[in-house]
Order: C-alpha cells, then sequence, then structure tokens
C-alpha cells in the first residue's frame, strides 16, 4: 500500500513537472513574440499561464474531450497574457507615483467587461474574456504574495485583503462566466 501511494506521487510529481515546463515553453514563445525581456514580466506571465493551466483543468467534467481542453487553453493564452499586463499599465499612463492604484490593481475593469458581456452567448468570446480575467486574478495574487502596497489603501492587511479578494473574484467570475456559457454550446 505505501509503494502504492509513493507510485501515484511520484506520477503525480511527473505530471506536475511536465506541467511547468510546458509553461515555461510557452511562457518563453510568448515573451518573445511581444518582445519582453524584464524578469518582472517573465514571472507575471508565467504565474498567468500555470494559473490559467489550473482554471481551464477545473473545466475537465464539463466537457467531452481532452482535446477541447486543449483548445480553451490555446484561445485563452494571449488574452490572459494581457491579463497579467493590465494592472501594471497605470505606471504608462498614470506615471510611477500612480502605480498599484485600486482602479487598475483590481477587478474593475474585468467586471465592467463580464457585466457588459452578459449578452453575449459565443463560446470564443467568453473564453476570451475569460483568459483575462484569469490573467488579472493571477497577477493581483501574484502581487499579494509580494507584499504589494496598493495605493491609498492604509496598512499591509488592507492592501493583501484588496489584493487577494479581487484576485479571487477574477477567478471565480471568469469560472461562472465560462461555465454558464459551456452549457448552452
Ligand atoms: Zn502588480
Amino acid at each position: 500500500m505505501i509503494i502504492d501511494a509513493i507510485q501515484k506521487s511520484k506520477k503525480t510529481f511527473l505530471i506536475l513537472g511536465l506541467f511547468l515546463a510546458i509553461a515555461i515553453t510557452i511562457n518563453f514563445f510568448v515573451l518573445n513574440f511581444f518582445d519582453q525581456k524584464s524578469s518582472y514580466r517573465a514571472a507575471h506571465s508565467l504565474v498567468g499561464i500555470l494559473t490559467l493551466m489550473g482554471f481551464v483543468f477545473t473545466f475537465s467534467n464539463s466537457v467531452s474531450s481532452k482535446i477541447r481542453l486543449v483548445f480553451m487553453f490555446f484561445i485563452s493564452l494571449i488574452p490572459c497574457y494581457f491579463g497579467t499586463v493590465f494592472p501594471d499599465l497605470d505606471i504608462t499612463l498614470i506615471g510611477i507615483g500612480g502605480h498599484r492604484n485600486p482602479i487598475f490593481h483590481s477587478g474593475l475593469l474585468f467586471f465592467l467587461i463580464l457585466f457588459f458581456a452578459r449578452r453575449f452567448k459565443s463560446v470564443f468570446l467568453t473564453l476570451i474574456i475569460a483568459g483575462f480575467g484569469v490573467g488579472i486574478g493571477s497577477h493581483l495574487i501574484w502581487d499579494l504574495f509580494d507584499q504589494a502596497d496598493v495605493r491609498w489603501i492604509p496598512g499591509g492587511f488592507l492592501d493583501s485583503f484588496w489584493l487577494g479578494l479581487n484576485g479571487l473574484f477574477c477567478l471565480i467570475f471568469a469560472r461562472i462566466f465560462l461555465l454558464s456559457r459551456l452549457d448552452i454550446s
């Protein structure tokens, strides 16, 4: 029985390692494609890809074939990358002084998109929007572990609470939205 358990965990480790290697490879191509060289961007992008893999995996019982999961992943991949970039656009738009402000470092834009997209029934479009949400969510949660300071929000705990809650809601809403569209297809 113990040998069985060891064999099983060995297999799990191998599979996780394989997915990590695939994620790193995909990340390499995505970063090259967008001509991104900073390690900061690479980290956010990799976390985004890993989160998207986990996100798509949660649909394995909802879709008929594994191939479909792979398609779902690749359709959402680039929108997810944009989602990981979006929160840091505050540096470009407002300057470094406005970096990590709660408008960009929140799910606000994604929630607005969801509000307007609720009429759309297209699964393809839903995958793009959900991918974007997963990207933002993964960025906020990664910033949480980075103990990032969010402007205008006092104290470390409230910053973490803000990032964690927004990140989590991005992932949950993306899942609910996609699940509701998969049902109709
Ligand atoms: Zn950030």
